[in-house]
């Protein structure tokens, strides 16, 4: 018997979490047992990070291979696994080099102080505005939430950092009046993920880059959670016709071993020089080992033609629950990134139907209040799709029916 409970949570720790009653202990690939037995299926993947699932036999190995060998150096020395993860991003992305963080967050960090610091050495200080969208989301530091385009996350944490403007995305013409020779870099999700499973236009993307270029701005992609196979691509700028100048990566690289990573280009790389930039854990060889071994099973053709599969799939039967009972606008995004959009009667219930769906046996996520979110592992089965899918309908018949 355990000698804690979720009644434990209340009492140690800080509550800014209000997690579920239930308190898992056990995943296998998709499926998770909480402390009394019960299984669920996990269309959540954690929160977009389990990308092979739980307890993925490659990981496990990785991981306890390399616990036997060597845990931690500091960056005074570089280590085997890092190099070998390094090299794996750059032989299949647009990148030329990398820096290793231990989070989303602390990669968009490292992005955009590298974005800031690359304006500074090239055109002078001035150029120093950072322009982001509106409903974007990039992590819980300082710095990353006021990039970030929610209020909600920087409210009551003033004075921000200054120099960063929000316009709305998917709007090329707002970004136009904005940018402007002092812009240093325009950020942005690939596909919006938090802010509600955004797909922005092809034509938005290409003219982003445009304006960038015409401003000599970076263009930061955070593929943090759109990143390492999710949408069927090993990255989602790989579905457009735009390469950014940096791009970090962090959830599903791990694959539930904290790690992140910031890629970039030889010549923009050229201004973290010694001593501008660091992390203690960054590059950690375990993280670096298991990402390695994650890497390896998702780069195959196999993996991200599935997740396309899978994606029709789920959204066939999305759109067949739809069908039923109309409490959907909208199923969008874009592999295994998936959001389905609320209905006008049913606005702000995105808890709801979570709350549901977990006690009908599945784990699902939402992007706000108006939206349910799946991001499973890119290797779930049709079977278990079937039962978290079932899961999911019984929740939305109580709800239509309460
Ligand atoms: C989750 C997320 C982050 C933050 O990552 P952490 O690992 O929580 O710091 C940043 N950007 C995007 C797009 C994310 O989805």
């Amino acid at each position: 018997m355990s000698q804690v409970s979720r009644d434990t949570f209340d009492k140690v720790m800080v509550p800014n979490y209000s997690p579920m009653q239930m308190v898992p202990v056990k995943g296998e690939g998709s499926r998770v047992w909480d402390s009394n037995g019960q299984e669920y299926i996990d269309l959540a993947g954690g929160i977009a990070v389990n990308a092979l699932g739980h307890c993925h036999p490659a990981m496990v190995k990785a991981l306890t291979d390399q616990a036997q060998k060597l845990w931690h150096m500091s960056n005074v020395f570089t280590n085997e696994p890092a190099l070998e993860l390094a090299q794996k991003l750059i032989d299949h992305t647009f990148a030329e080099k990398v820096f290793f963080a231990n989070s989303g967050g602390e990669a968009n960090e490292a992005a955009f102080k590298l974005a800031r610091k690359y304006a500074a050495d090239n055109f002078g200080p001035e150029k120093n505005e950072i322009i982001a969208f509106y409903q974007g989301f990039h992590g819980r530091t300082l710095f990353t939430v006021s990039v970030g385009g929610q209020e909600k996350y920087t409210k009551g944490f003033e004075p921000l950092p200054g120099g960063i403007n929000h316009v709305a995305f998917n709007d090329l013409d707002a970004l136009e009046a904005a940018i402007s020779d002092k812009t240093c870099a325009v950020v942005m999700e690939p596909i919006q993920g938090e802010g509600g499973i955004i797909v922005p236009d092809e034509a938005f993307v290409a003219g982003v880059r445009a304006l960038c270029d015409k401003h000599n701005a970076l263009l930061v992609f955070d593929e943090v959670q759109s990143g390492m196979g999710r949408t069927g691509q090993l990255y989602a700028y790989m579905h457009t016709s735009v390469t950014p100048d940096i791009l970090s990566t962090a959830k599903s690289l791990g694959g539930g071993f904290p790690v992140g990573a910031m890629l970039t280009t030889e010549k923009v790389a050229a201004s973290f020089v010694v001593g501008t930039h660091g992390s203690t854990y960054g590059g950690n060889p375990l993280a670096c080992a298991v990402a390695a071994a994650v890497f390896d099973e998702i780069n195959q053709a196999s993996v991200l033609q599935g997740v396309v599969a899978k994606h029709d799939y789920i959204k066939a039967k999305l759109l067949a629950i739809n069908e039923q009972y109309q409490v959907f606008s909208e199923v969008r995004g874009r592999g295994l990134l998936m959001g389905a959009a609320l209905s006008e009667a049913y606005q702000g219930r995105a808890r709801d139907f979570m709350n549901a769906t977990l006690a009908e046996g599945a784990l699902i996520l939402m992007a706000g209040p108006n939206v349910l979110r799946m991001a499973p592992s890119l290797l779930i089965s049709e079977a278990e799709i079937d039962a978290g899918m079932a899961a999911l309908e019984r929740a939305v018949k109580q709800v239509v029916n309460s």
